[in-house]
């Protein structure tokens, strides 16, 4: 019992980054970055793993020096999921991540030099199928285009992110995505929509340095649900003052309330008053930590009495609401014969969810 989406997805053509599709339609795909330092090839892999464990479909890892491309070289033969190579301005590095099968350069064309060089990254992409993403960052906005708008526009940039569209296009090269993020919700907005009327490629889209877990997440689901709800965006990245994995949760909680996407229980709790029967607070959030192994998309309502419970109910996989000593449990809007006991509720209903999920997965 899954919420449908109601949003038109704007038409882009598609890449791949490895096996995962991006843009014409394709899930959206959710990434995030490693934060550890890349030249620790053990805590580089560990956290490309738990990032994957949480869902990621693509990993972004940062390659500043011939040091970290040569750590990249053993991470990639240790990993599954695919990664991004994040490179500034030395066209060398690009060349030396693809040849040890990196599965997208961000690299910026207008950043690496002369003609010659951007010329020999943009060849190589072409000869061993790798995308590029295009990535616009206000905090790196060229120093002219800063000069001649004086202060941040969206116009200002589009022109930036066009700069290097137009030297992929003169190449013929048209295996890439686009950001254009900054840290202003509206500004990025109003700058992805100019850029979605601009070119036909896929965009990559998020609010950047969005800043704690807290104002980070808020920023980064107003801004990319402002945007998805018009169809923009293919792929995301929250950017958060955090450990990764919170980015992945957040930029699954984002699409997961859009209906876009689906990926694991999908709670719905009252915030609880003086009626509610149980520890609402307390079940919810504990059975969040304990079932963060379910991948399998399936809605939960728990809820504190009577009130709303048979209501929400109706509309989810799961539910239970609060009586007085044992509360009422729903199947599909059903209520079951059997019934939990307040005191034990979290135990019965977490055993209740992973019989649910074992049933589904089977009949899948
Ligand atoms: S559902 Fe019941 S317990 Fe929960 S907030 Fe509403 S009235 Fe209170």
């Amino acid at each position: 019992m899954h919420k449908k989406t109601y949003i038109n997805r704007r038409k882009s053509t598609r890449i791949y980054i490895g096996k995962v599709p991006i843009g014409n339609g394709a899930p959206i795909s959710v990434q995030s970055m490693t934060n550890t330092r890349t030249t620790d090839v053990i805590s580089t892999v560990n956290q490309i793993k738990e990032l994957e464990k949480s869902g990621a479909d693509i990993v972004r890892i940062a390659l500043p020096n011939k040091e970290a491309v040569e750590a990249f070289k053993i991470i990639k033969q240790q990993v599954n999921v695919p990664l991004v190579a994040d490179i500034h301005f030395d066209y060398r590095l690009a060349l030396q991540a693809a040849k040890y099968g990196v599965d997208c350069l961000r690299i910026n064309p207008g950043n690496i030099g002369n003609e010659s060089r951007i010329r020999s990254v943009v060849d190589c992409a072409r000869d061993k199928n790798i995308p590029i993403r295009i990535g616009v960052n206000a905090g790196s906005l060229e120093q002219d285009i800063r000069k001649k708008y004086n202060k941040l526009t969206p116009i200002a940039l589009l022109e930036s992110a066009m700069r290097h569209v137009d030297i992929l296009d003169r190449l013929n090269f048209d295996q890439f995505k686009v950001s254009i993020k900054a840290s202003d919700v509206f500004l990025t907005v109003h700058a992805y929509r100019l850029l979605a009327k601009k070119i036909d490629q896929p965009l990559h889209i998020g609010i950047t340095e969005a800043g704690s877990i807290r104002s980070g997440t808020i920023k980064s689901a107003i801004g990319l649900g402002l945007l998805l709800s018009e169809g923009i965006g293919d792929t995301l990245r929250i950017s958060l003052a955090a450990d990764p994995i919170e980015e992945i949760k957040v930029g699954f909680d984002v699409l997961k309330a859009l209906g876009i996407r689906q990926r694991g229980i999908n709670f719905i709790a009252c915030p609880t008053c003086s009626r509610q029967e149980f520890d609402v607070i307390n079940t919810v959030n504990t059975l969040e930590q304990r079932l963060q192994d379910i991948v399998s998309p399936i809605d939960v309502s728990i809820i504190g009495c009577v009130v709303n419970g048979p209501g929400e109910a109706l509309s989810s996989t799961l539910g239970v609401t609060g009586s007085y000593h044992t509360s009422s449990v729903y199947e599909n809007g059903v209520r079951q014969k059997e019934r939990f006991n307040n005191n034990k509720i979290i135990d019965q209903l977490e055993a209740k969810i992973r019989d649910k999920v074992s049933v589904i997965n089977k009949t899948n």
